[in-house]
């Protein structure tokens, strides 16, 4: 692979200042995968994706590091998955949403938390689990998927 020197894109001061605001600590990694993940909103990508685009940044990393990093993300708060079938994709988990995933297509669409808040406070209640803030992905079909007849039967 050839090495040139690529000169880093200067960091984000918004990315810092979310990580500060998590406690977390502030590394350049960690600034270009936040950095990342914003200009990707509100969509949610792959690790292997944020890997390319880290590096396309100008900030050479490897593979376990993006991931090692979005583990940490996750667990402060910062970030959420996006269970889509295949590898797991990382998105913001700000403003505060759960998914709504197409399994004919694919396609993902984010909705509000507040949307699901009471369904939420009931599980809880009838439970007594903690349930996290954001982060599920409710399957079904999307509008244009329902739209189309099903593909043909082999
Ligand atoms: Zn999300
Ligand atoms: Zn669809």
């Amino acid at each position: 692979m050839d090495r040139a020197f690529v000169t880093p894109t200067p960091l984000d001061g918004h990315a810092l200042t979310q990580l500060r605001s998590h406690g977390l600590r502030c590394t350049p990694g960690r600034i270009a995968i936040l950095q990342v993940l914003l200009t990707c909103a509100p969509g949610h990508v792959t690790v292997d994706e944020i890997h390319q685009r880290v590096i396309a940044l100008g900030w050479p990393t490897d593979n376990t590091a993006v991931r090692r990093t979005l583990h940490v993300f996750t667990s402060a708060g910062l970030t959420h998955t996006l269970a889509v079938p295949g590898p797991v994709a990382y998105g913001l988990a700000n403003p505060p949403h759960h998914h709504v995933l197409c399994s004919t297509c694919g396609a993902p669409t984010d909705v509000p938390a507040a949307a699901l808040t009471a369904t939420l406070t009931t599980v809880q209640a009838a439970t007594g689990y903690q349930l996290t803030r954001s982060g599920l992905t409710l399957p079904g079909r999307c509008p244009g998927c329902q739209e189309s007849p099903p593909a043909a039967r082999h």
